[in-house]
């Protein structure tokens, strides 16, 4: 069965970094590690080809050369998802859709179309799917009814259908679901509350295979929560730091993870001795009142101004999303996030407004409450340019508002710069480098498009823009005081040519949102936020 399978495009999103990508002359991101791990569990006879949308067009040989098409993405992509399936169902070839989207939203009307519906966890239903093929069935909707597989099973990913120049990262996951019950996650809904993790081995493979296809640059654990299972991910460490050891660490690592991290020395150490260089935690928001209405109580144990710090110390730059629009949410939340987020130096903080995911715990109380201004299939998903999906507890333009003059306060360029070097002052050395054996030295030459990236921010960001003076002042604070993250700290100096830019791509589709409304938009009563709480 020759096989084609389509990522769908994203739309501009905070995480898509384009300017950064274009610097460094990568397409995109990530690589569409659920594609590649379907690849694995369908048979392996089959012939496939993998076009991601993000990179390229599908070309007409291509099209021509399948006789199966397979489409996979998330609720934010269901846009080109749907113009994809068409194509498809243009030239006649079978469509079978899975992934996160046809997941929790089978009968949205982009998927109407498609001829298979392959849903949930693909361990499970893909069986079902190629049994239903082989019989010669011309369609088909597969459901997991809610069991979850054991992923000790799962077979290395094809990493091999990827154009590996494309990406800037690549993926590889140890586990799925998290054992927290935030009320907005959909993660929980899709993978359940017991985190279920690979063997050591199992990814010690997959990264072996990367190294031999030749992957040298960083790895994304796309896990929900990395630390979900701490046990296991403990187990795992030590054999990921001697397989660095032994290739003089070829790879970084980045990954997600519950901001209870910050409380386990032990794990955080084993981690920076891994190299992995950047965590992303849900922070969401310092209101703690927030955080009990959206049951996120682990966050609310100790100050989040110290976890961060204490993740930092590890050499472990720190990522966070923020989120406003809460339920009993006071004026100036957004203040309170630029607040939070300046005191801490936290470089890149990510900011949405509230979106209520379809079968969340969220989605049903406000569907109860008759909250909901979204049927379940026109979800949009979380991007950075939504308006709240729901009738909120204070005015939505105020929220709107606080939220944009937020997100622009963040990523003004001389404020960056000031965090990202406020930042700096505190990280600690990167601890992975006093394993690195001698064989394999300590520095390489940097690769012609670092350098090529570096003079362009040096020029934008040192010479051509009045951050000039701030700029050469921080970096030579940053040489004298911690020169051992100088690299980083310039690599981070430069996401914010992509953040310049969204900025004014957040206003505007924000500000289009708002004139759309009715002069007086529905509030909700607000509800205080202790009373929504569990006994
Ligand atoms: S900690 Fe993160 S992944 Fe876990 S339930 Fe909360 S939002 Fe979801």
């Amino acid at each position: 069965m020759r096989t084609l399978f389509i990522y769908p495009e994203f739309p501009k999103t905070f995480w898509s970094y384009e300017k950064i990508l274009e610097l460094v002359n990568r397409k995109v991101l990530l690589p569409p590690l659920g594609m590649v791990t379907v690849a694995a569990l369908l048979p392996q006879h089959w012939e496939m080809k993998l076009v991601d949308r993000n990179v390229r067009e599908v070309s007409e040989a291509e099209w021509d050369w399948a006789e199966l098409v397979v489409i996979s993405g998330m609720i934010v992509q269901k846009a080109d998802m749907a113009v994809q399936i068409g194509k498809a169902k243009q030239r006649g070839l079978p469509v079978a859709v899975g992934g996160p989207f046809a997941s929790s939203t089978p009968d949205a009307p982009e998927l109407q179309l498609a001829d298979f519906k392959v849903l949930d966890e693909g361990e499970i239903t893909l069986p079902m799917f190629i049994e239903a093929i082989e019989r010669g069935d011309t369609r088909g909707r597969f459901s997991a009814n809610g069991d979850k597989p054991d992923v000790t099973g799962t077979p290395i990913p094809r990493f091999d259908l990827l154009e590996f120049d494309a990406y800037d990262s690549m993926s590889v996951q140890f586990s799925r679901g998290c054992p927290f019950q935030c009320e907005f996650c959909d993660i929980i809904v899709l993978y359940g509350r017991k985190p279920r993790t690979k063997t050591p081995e199992q990814l010690i493979a997959e990264l072996q295979y990367l190294y031999d296809l030749g992957w040298r640059r960083s790895i994304f654990l796309v896990d929900d929560n990395f630390i979900g299972n701490k046990r296991n991910a403990k187990l795992l460490l030590p054999a990921l730091k001697q397989w660095q050891i032994e290739r003089g660490y070829p790879f970084s690592f980045a990954t997600e993870a519950s901001v209870d991290l910050a409380s386990d020395d032990e794990l955080m150490e084993m981690m920076a001795e891994c190299r992995f260089d950047s965590v992303f935690l849900g922070i969401e928001t310092p209101d703690e009142a927030s955080l009990e209405t959206a049951k996120k109580l682990q966050n609310t144990r100790s100050s989040l101004d110290e976890s961060v710090d204490r993740i930092t110390s590890y050499g472990i730059r720190v990522m966070a999303g923020f989120i406003i629009g809460f339920d009993g949410e006071k004026a100036g939340a957004g203040n309170r996030i630029v607040e939070f987020v300046s005191r801490t130096g936290i470089p890149a903080a990510m900011m949405g407004m509230l979106q209520a995911l379809p079968n969340t715990g969220l989605w049903h109380r406000l569907e109860k409450e008759g909250r909901l201004i979204q049927e379940k299939t026109d979800a949009k998903g979380v991007n950075q340019t939504n308006l709240l999906n729901f009738v909120p507890t204070r005015p939505i333009r105020d929220i709107a508002n606080e939220y944009v003059d937020a997100f622009c306060r963040l990523y003004e360029p001389n404020a960056y710069i000031d965090r990202v070097t406020h930042y700096y002052l505190k990280m600690g050395l990167p601890r992975w480098q006093q394993y690195v054996p001698a064989a394999f030295g300590k520095a390489s030459l940097p690769a012609w498009n670092d350098v090529r990236a570096l003079l362009i921010v040096i020029w934008r960001q040192g010479i051509k823009r009045n951050t000039r003076l701030r700029f050469w002042r921080s970096l030579l604070k940053v040489a004298r005081q911690n020169p051992g993250v100088l690299e980083q700290f310039l690599v981070v100096l430069a996401h914010n040519e992509h953040f310049l830019e969204y900025r004014s791509v957040v206003t505007r589709e924000i500000q289009e949102q708002l004139a759309a409304l009715p002069p007086e938009p529905p509030q909700a009563p607000a509800t205080p936020a202790r009373e929504l709480q569990p006994a």
